[in-house]
């Protein structure tokens, strides 16, 4: 890594410079607006860079990029901003904010769309849901289309259709030389692939083209909320439900105290909780059957499993993990659920150390896993649960060190039931062998080659970063 000049070094001149280039304000330190334009969701991160650059269009992108990289400097690309380590942020470098770029267009007879990468997901469902259409997207409405995209993508549709990778047509891509070029399947198929998992190491993807699915607008869908205490029978009798299921549910869980959520009772606030939800993907009135077990099981505090609205749906845990809070993720990928699996969730979990952190767990297969696992650079095919670990907390919390030991010691924990893989969305900044861990050999050593095409200098390193 050689060293890299810093804006706040170079003259006056420059900035103007790139500020003749790029129609989007150009902000720095002593700008009004600073704090706001580098703020991200995780309050924990507090990256000062020398300048942000707020594109409004590719020609914006590309100014900057040339700009950057004519004078060596450190780059961070920023969309939706929820990248829990922060690389969407750097110190000193020049930020390249793509957040104002909200173009949208939907094709509902082709039924596809384009959205631009400042797009975030509740945007983008508006918009497709006005069709009756949606694609794969993530469970929170304020996460960015983009950086979830180009890590694969997991959500409440994805085993029936797949990761949100398996459902992109193209994207437009601003490459570390600042040339605009197309990938898809036809053209440029290399960086094609690459892109569908690779991060954002190949280039700033400036728009992207996705396949859309009937979907609702009415799903069956939503929270059932069980006391923790009966977590280990719950989620035996879970797991014996998944096992039959057909591709159209995607089930999520979620161990945690309960949120102050509008929509659960005042006096489960605060109580520690198991939330098993789901969706069916198919019409809500096929579904009934196909839920019914799990909605007789046990004895629930309150069951949301219901038709709503799917944007409903999106947005419910929307306020659960609000911007500004600080959060710590560890990750790992699970196999079937065993016996001792399940002990080892519930008991970390009935000990976490304050009260919004809290262990979600994503069923995957479906149609996730009938995609080869060399077939995008996203390789999670065969495995049957991701596994985020959050401890989370606010500012004025003292105990910050002892939440993210909670973390620590939970994904310790959880290591002899590991599968091999990582969800590279979920990692923060955990080093290049989590990276290689995320892709498996394989499908490392053709990013790599792929990286030394598209990018051999590294000028994009501010990310999950394969290593030219
Ligand atoms: C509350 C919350 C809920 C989440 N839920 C889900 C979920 O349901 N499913 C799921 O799969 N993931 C989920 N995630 C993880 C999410 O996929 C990642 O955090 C992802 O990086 C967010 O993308 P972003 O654009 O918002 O973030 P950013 O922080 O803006 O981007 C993250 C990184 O991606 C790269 N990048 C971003 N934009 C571009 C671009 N246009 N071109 C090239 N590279 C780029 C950069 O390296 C950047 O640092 C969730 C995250 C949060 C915080």
């Amino acid at each position: 890594m050689g060293t890299r000049t810093r804006i706040s070094e170079a003259p006056t001149i420059e900035v103007e410079r790139l500020r003749a280039g790029v129609s989007g304000p150009v902000i720095l330190p002593a700008d009004p607006g600073y704090d706001a334009v580098r703020a991200i969701w995780n309050g924990a991160i507090d990256r000062r860079p020398a300048c942000i650059a707020r594109c409004t269009g590719v020609a914006d992108v590309v100014a900057a990029v040339r700009f950057a990289r004519e004078r060596d400097l450190l780059v961070g690309v920023r969309s939706g901003g929820h990248g829990v380590g922060g690389h969407a942020l750097c110190d000193d470098g020049l930020v390249i904010d793509l957040s104002p770029m909200k173009g949208i267009r939907v094709d509902p007879v082709a039924r596809t769309a384009r959205a631009e990468a400042g797009v975030l997901w509740g945007e983008l469902d508006r918009e497709t849901q006005l069709h009756g259409l949606a694609t794969v997207g993530g469970i929170v409405t304020h996460t960015g289309i983009a950086g979830l995209t180009l890590g694969g993508g997991i959500g409440w549709l994805m085993r029936k259709h797949g990761a949100t990778v398996d459902n992109l047509v193209s994207v437009d891509l601003v490459t570390a030389e600042g040339e605009v070029l197309t990938a898809s399947e036809d053209e440029n198929p290399d960086l094609f692939w690459g892109v569908r998992g690779g991060g954002g190491n190949f280039g700033i993807v400036t728009s992207f083209e996705y396949r859309l699915h009937p979907v609702g607008p009415i799903v069956l869908a939503g929270p059932i909320y069980h006391p923790l205490e009966d977590a280990p029978e719950v989620l035996r009798a879970y797991r014996e439900f998944i096992a039959a299921a057909p591709d159209e549910l995607t089930t999520i869980f979620n161990l945690r105290v309960a949120p102050p959520l509008p929509f659960l009772p005042e006096d489960v606030h605060g109580k520690p909780i198991v939330m098993v939800g789901a969706c069916y993907g198919g019409a809500a009135e096929d579904g009934i059957e196909v839920v019914r077990p799990l909605k007789e099981f046990g004895t629930p505090i309150v069951d949301l499993l219901e038709p709503k609205p799917y944007t409903v749906l999106q947005s419910m845990f929307d306020p659960s993990v609000p911007h500004g809070w600080h959060y710590y993720w560890k990750s790992v990928e699970l196999p079937p659920l065993t016996d001792t699996a399940i002990d080892t969730l519930v008991e970390h979990a009935s000990a976490l150390t304050s009260p919004k952190s809290y262990c979600i767990v994503f069923q995957l297969g479906g149609a996730l896993a009938r995609v080869g696992e060399d077939e995008t650079a996203f390789s999670q095919r065969d495995t049957a649960h991701n596994v985020n670990i959050n401890a989370v907390w606010t500012e004025e919390d003292p105990d910050a060190e002892r939440h993210i030991a909670w973390a620590r010691d939970f994904f310790d924990a959880m290591q002899p039931h590991a599968g091999r893989r990582v969800y590279l969305n979920f990692l923060g900044e955990e080093g290049g062998n989590r990276v290689r861990q995320a892709y498996g050999a394989r499908n490392y050593e053709r990013l790599v080659e792929l990286k030394r095409a598209y990018d051999p200098t590294n000028f994009f390193r501010g990310n999950q970063n394969v290593e030219p």
